[in-house]
């Protein structure tokens, strides 16, 4: 790639790959990376995996697919304005949700509790567990074989428990050194995805509405900008034209703060991003705006007594999957009863984590369900 920044990942400062492989034709290592990834099997799961709402529910509402495709849009974006390797963004982004059990976060706190004993379940550990592991797709290498700062920057948080145990990946939580600027990038780049998008599914469902939205500054800023400018717009075209124009607002913000902050800090290359200070960020305004969304979210959004319902539900699926698991591992299919007799109950939550909502209910039926055989 042309033109990027002398402290963006590159092909001439990047760890590489576990297991050496020919370097690619016709396509960067990242854009290989961007590739396996997309061609993954947990990549296809996505779709039938919950963000807030589960897949059931209505076929409007993101998954975790089209959030993981809305992430990358902006990433790429602003990676470009910034000259950041945007293939890198591109990965990063498209394979941070690939640990993600089914029913969103309530599925991985149920399976947190579940697998406290055997060292606890974590979604981006998961995630790296996922691309260098889980999946076999090759000949020579288990997982993907993904370079090193593709994974690193999958790998968000750590414990220094299990960065200890991650070898050159978790180095960086053990020496506090912070992640590249595409990885800073494509983290925050979730945020304003999730943030505006559960803007608009919140109003989709019906569970928040737009007077409780004018209370939050950042959508009434933008709403009444909306409505000046056309004032006999209505319905959905006025939602999707805010929500554009939040987008718009915040990504803006963060590409000029996050150039202000390089400037400043006057790093030139690769390892003076890792020993300074995060550099990719919002402007203290705006920061403070996402977080009086966010809490509104929290509060209005993901704590409704029918989100709440479900969560309820979801974790009850995990929990009674894992335990009838944990109780009798031949109720395994055969695959991972072997995997069980090897790794443990690992080999439970991998099973269970790599589910899609639908698949978790209908193996709860088969298990639990009086008349359901297959
Ligand atoms: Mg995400």
């Amino acid at each position: 790639m042309n033109n990027l920044a002398s402290y963006a990942v590159s092909e001439s400062n990047t760890r590489g790959r576990i297991v050496n492989e020919a370097p690619p034709s016709g396509r960067s290592e990242f854009q290989r990376d961007r590739d396996r990834i997309i061609h993954s099997k947990a990549f296809r799961r996505l779709e039938y995996k919950t963000q807030v709402f589960v897949n059931h529910e209505g076929d409007l509402f993101r998954t975790r697919l089209t959030h993981s495709l809305e992430v990358a849009q902006i990433a790429r974006s602003i990676a470009r304005n910034l000259r950041l390797n945007e293939d890198l963004v591109e990965a990063i982004t498209l394979a941070h949700d690939l640990g993600h059990t089914p029913f969103g976060h309530a599925g991985q706190d149920a399976l947190h509790q579940c697998m406290k004993a055997y060292g606890g379940f974590e979604h981006n550990l998961q995630s790296l567990r996922v691309v260098d592991i889980l999946e076999e797709r090759y000949a020579e290498f288990d997982g993907l074989n993904l370079c090193f700062e593709t994974r690193a920057g999958i790998l968000k948080h750590a414990s220094r428990k299990n960065a200890r145990n991650l070898s050159a990946v978790g180095e960086r939580f053990l020496l506090n050194q912070r992640p590249s600027l595409e990885a800073q990038l494509a983290n925050l780049a979730d945020e304003i995805a999730y943030n505006n998008h559960d803007v608009d599914d919140g109003l989709r469902s019906g569970l928040i509405n737009l007077e409780q939205l004018q209370e939050i500054d950042i959508f009434s800023r933008h709403w009444s900008a909306v409505k000046q400018k056309y004032p006999v717009l209505a319905g959905r075209r006025l939602i999707h034209e805010t929500v554009r124009a939040m987008i718009n607002t915040v990504a803006t913000d963060l590409t000029v703060q996050s150039a202000r902050n390089i400037a400043d800090t006057g790093i030139t290359d690769l390892s003076d991003v890792y020993a300074a200070a995060p550099l990719i960020g919002f402007s203290p305004a705006v920061k403070k705006a996402q977080q009086e969304l966010k809490r509104f979210l929290h509060e209005h959004l993901y704590l409704h007594y029918r989100v709440m319902r479900m969560s309820n539900k979801a974790s009850h699926i995990i929990q009674r999957l894992f335990d009838a698991f944990s109780a009798n591992a031949r109720l395994l299919p055969d695959k991972h009863q072997q995997k069980f007799k090897q790794i443990g109950h690992q080999a439970i939550a991998d099973y269970i984590a790599g589910m899609t909502d639908r698949y978790a209910i209908k193996e709860y039926q088969r298990l639990f369900a009086v008349g359901q055989t297959d």
